[in-house]
């Protein structure tokens, strides 16, 4: 179970704020680093498109650029939105429901993500699938829990016969916590790119500017954002 390079990592970018500075945490620890997307018919698709200027603008951040290898899309289609309505993939309110989760919930989607993920490692011979799965200041995602992540991990380098580690670096960081970690990361730079050209918003509003970035301002994925943004500054 060896033929995966230890030193080689495919990270899911989104284009959010999570995935974005887990992008940044993979280039300053491994030689090589791919990025994979999904598309899943998404309601709104213009995270998607800071994918593009994310990558870029690492790329021209100190050896960044040498170490980013190739960007990998993966369609799932209407797979996932066909199982069930969720804010996520159909337009619906925001709310939520009676057992806690928000409706932004989509069912076993992380761990689609990263079944997809591990295959995809296992073609290019990476070793690390690095995401930005947050158990500390997120809407308690069950798929995004630490065992969840790490029961996969032990289920995918079974099934696959080789050895892959999941990284989640944000696991027990707050968003002041992941400006921070960009900051040191890559300096003023590293957060003005992640600032400007993240997206995390859920109604995909990019027209109010804010001094955290783009978003409508009120819905949760915008207020988790903006309270650690402040967090952060006044901190
Ligand atoms: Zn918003």
């Amino acid at each position: 179970m060896t033929n995966t390079s230890p030193d080689a990592a495919l990270v899911l970018l989104s284009g959010g704020q999570d995935s974005a500075t887990c992008l940044a945490w993979a280039l300053d620890r491994y030689a090589h680093v791919e990025t994979l997307g999904f598309a899943y018919g998404q309601r709104h698709a213009v995270e998607l498109t800071c994918r593009q200027p994310l990558r870029d603008g690492m790329a021209a951040l100190g050896d960044w650029g040498s170490k980013l290898g190739p960007d990998h899309m993966i369609d799932l289609g209407q797979s996932l939105a066909a199982i069930g309505a969720t804010a996520m993939t159909a337009e619906v309110e925001i709310r939520f429901n009676e057992d806690g989760l928000p409706n932004t919930f989509v069912p076993g989607r992380n761990i689609v993500f990263l079944t997809y993920a591990a295959a995809l490692a296992y073609r290019r011979g990476l070793r690390r699938i690095v995401a930005g799965m947050c158990e500390t200041d997120y809407s308690g995602y069950p798929d995004c829990r630490d065992d969840t992540i790490k029961a996969l991990q032990v289920a995918l380098s079974l099934g696959l016969d080789r050895r892959l580690v999941l990284e989640t670096p944000l696991m027990w960081r707050d968003k002041a916590a992941t400006w921070a970690l960009a900051q040191r990361l890559g300096g003023n730079a590293l957060v003005d790119l992640i600032m400007e050209h993240s997206h995390s918003c859920y109604l995909g509003d990019r027209t109010r500017r804010h001094a955290w970035g783009y978003g409508c301002g009120t819905c949760p994925a915008c207020d988790l954002r903006a309270k650690g943004w402040g967090r952060w500054k006044t901190g």
